[in-house]
C-alpha cells in the first residue's frame, strides 16, 4: 500500500508486512474473466450442496483466491446468511427501507468466518499447520474452529481486559492454545507480528490481506441477493477496518467486472470510546493518532489504533465518497435491543449500524428515503452479559428493557399479565 512494491502469490510474506513495514494487499489480473458467464455460474453455484463451491465465501472463489487448490480449502459453508427486510428496525432509524444482513448467522457466529475460511485455506497451502492471531474474541473463535476442523493447532494471545467471557469460552471450547496477557489488543498485535514467524505461527490478525479477499463475498453475497441492485448505503460497524475495507475493496471489483454500475456509499460507525478513524476523517486529517486507552462496550470494537485505516481510507470513504459517524455505548445498547426484540438479534458491536444509520438520518446524511443495509457482525449469543446488564441489572437505564416477572402459578394473578382476547 504505501511504496508499491509487488510479490508473487507463492513468495508469502507472514506476517503480511512489506520490506517497508506497510501494509500488503491482494491484486487481482480480472482481464481474463468473463463477467456474464460468471455471473451465471454463479448462480448455478447456488444448487449445490456440502461442496466447496455451496460455501458463500468459495461460491466467489475466482474473485477472492483463483490460485489456490481446492485440496487446501477449510470450510464449513460460511456466510450463506439471511438478509432481513425489518419495518420495525427501518422505523427506529428513520428511514424507508432498511435490510439487515446478518453475518451473525456464520457457524462460529460472526462475519470473521467469512475471512478466516481463506486465511487458514490459504495457510495451509503455504505448508503452515500451526496458526495464531490477537484477538478481542471472534477472531479467536473463528480461527480455533477452522484450525480444529483442518487438523492444524491455533495460539491465541488474548488481552486480559474488557474482553466477552462467552467469545474466550467458545475459542478455548474449540480447543486453542490460549495465551492471555496483560495488555492491549493492539500490544498483542504488535508482538504477534515481530515473533511469528520465528516460532513457524501463520498470522491471522486483520492485516493478513487474505483475510480481507474472503470478507469480500461478504459483499459479493448481499449484491448476488439483491440481483446486483445495491442500495444507496451500506453500512459497518468499524474496530480494526478490515470489514469496512473489504466491503470497499468487494464493491470495486464488482464495478470493474461490470456487475453493477455504480457504487452505494459505505458509512463506516465508530464507538465513540475508541473512534480514531472518525476524528481523523470529521477533523480532514492525513494521519490517524490512535486512541491510547480505548473504551467501549461493544468488545468487538474495542481498538485503538487500528492496522487497516488506510485501506479503509481508500477503498471505504475515498472510493464510495463515504462518510464516518461515531455513537455512544447507550446508543449501541439502545439499537441492539430494537435488533434483537425485531426478532434477528446481535451483538453489541454490530447495532453500532444500526445507531450510527440513525444518527446519519437525523443529521441529514443519509435521506430518509434512501435504502440501506445494516451489516449485523456477531450472534447475540456472543456477549450475554450485555443482555443482562441491559435487561435485567437493577442500575440499567434500558429505554426497551424486558424484565423478567415474576408469578405464581395461579389463574387469577396471571390475568393481570396476559391480556383477554
Ligand atoms: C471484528 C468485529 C467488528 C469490527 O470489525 P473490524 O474489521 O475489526 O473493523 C465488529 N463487530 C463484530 C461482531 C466483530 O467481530
Ligand atoms: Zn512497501
Amino acid at each position: 500500500m504505501d511504496c508499491s512494491r509487488q510479490y508473487k502469490l507463492e513468495a508469502v510474506r507472514n506476517p503480511f508486512l512489506c520490506e517497508c513495514k506497510g501494509l500488503l494487499e491482494v491484486i487481482h489480473d480480472f482481464r481474463s474473466l468473463d463477467s456474464e458467464r460468471l455471473k451465471r455460474e454463479f448462480d448455478r453455484r447456488l444448487s449445490e450442496r456440502m461442496t466447496n463451491y455451496s460455501s458463500g465465501v468459495w461460491r466467489y472463489k475466482e474473485l477472492i483466491l483463483p490460485e489456490l487448490p481446492d485440496a487446501y480449502i477449510t470450510t464449513k459453508f460460511e456466510g450463506n446468511t439471511g438478509m432481513y427486510d425489518s419495518d420495525r428496525v427501518a422505523k427506529y432509524a428513520g428511514i424507508r427501507k432498511l435490510m439487515l444482513k446478518a453475518q451473525s448467522e456464520n457457524p462460529s457466529g460472526s462475519f470473521k468466518d467469512n475471512g478466516m475460511t481463506v486465511a487458514v485455506s490459504h495457510g495451509r497451502s503455504a505448508g503452515y499447520t500451526r496458526f495464531t492471531c490477537t484477538s478481542t474474541g471472534n477472531t479467536s473463535s473463528s480461527l480455533a474452529m477452522y484450525a480444529a476442523i483442518a487438523g492444524c493447532s491455533s495460539y491465541v494471545f488474548l488481552p486480559n481486559r474488557n474482553i466477552s467471557m462467552n467469545k474466550v469460552l467458545q475459542t478455548l471450547a474449540y480447543g486453542a492454545h490460549l495465551l492471555s496477557f496483560n495488555g492491549t489488543y493492539d500490544d498483542g498485535i504488535r508482538f504477534s507480528e515481530t515473533n511469528s514467524e520465528i516460532l513457524g505461527l501463520y498470522v491471522c490478525n486483520s492485516i493478513n490481506p487474505f483475510r480481507i479477499e474472503g470478507q469480500k463475498s461478504i459483499i459479493f453475497e448481499i449484491a448476488h441477493q439483491l440481483r446486483w441492485k445495491l442500495p444507496d448505503w451500506i453500512i459497518v460497524p468499524g474496530g480494526a477496518l478490515s470489514h469496512a475495507t473489504a466491503l470497499g475493496k468487494g464493491l470495486q471489483d464488482l464495478l470493474d467486472l461490470g456487475f453493477i454500475d455504480r457504487l452505494p456509499k459505505v458509512a463506516v460507525i465508530q464507538a465513540e470510546g475508541a473512534n480514531p478513524f472518525h476524528r481523523m476523517v470529521a477533523q480532514g486529517e492525513s494521519k490517524l493518532t490512535p486512541e491510547l486507552q480505548p473504551f467501549t462496550r461493544a468488545s468487538a470494537m474495542n481498538i485503538g489504533n487500528p492496522p487497516s485505516w488506510k485501506k479503509a481510507l481508500h477503498y471505504t470513504v475515498r472510493q464510495t465518497n463515504g462518510v464516518t459517524a461515531s455513537v455512544t455505548d447507550e446508543e449501541i445498547m439502545n439499537a441492539k435491543a430494537v435488533i434483537d426484540q425485531s426478532g434477528i438479534g446481535c451483538e453489541p458491536a454490530s447495532a453500532a449500524s444500526v445507531a450510527g444509520l440513525k444518527k446519519l438520518v437525523e443529521e441529514g446524511v443519509v435521506d430518509r428515503e434512501a435504502t440501506a443495509v445494516c451489516l449485523l457482525t456477531g450472534n447475540m449469543l456472543k456477549d450475554t452479559d450485555a443482555i443482562r446488564e441491559y435487561h435485567l441489572d437493577s442500575m440499567s437505564e434500558g429505554i426497551f428493557a424486558n424484565k423478567i416477572i415474576p408469578v405464581s402459578l395461579d389463574f387469577e394473578s396471571l390475568q393481570g399479565y396476559v391480556p383477554n382476547l
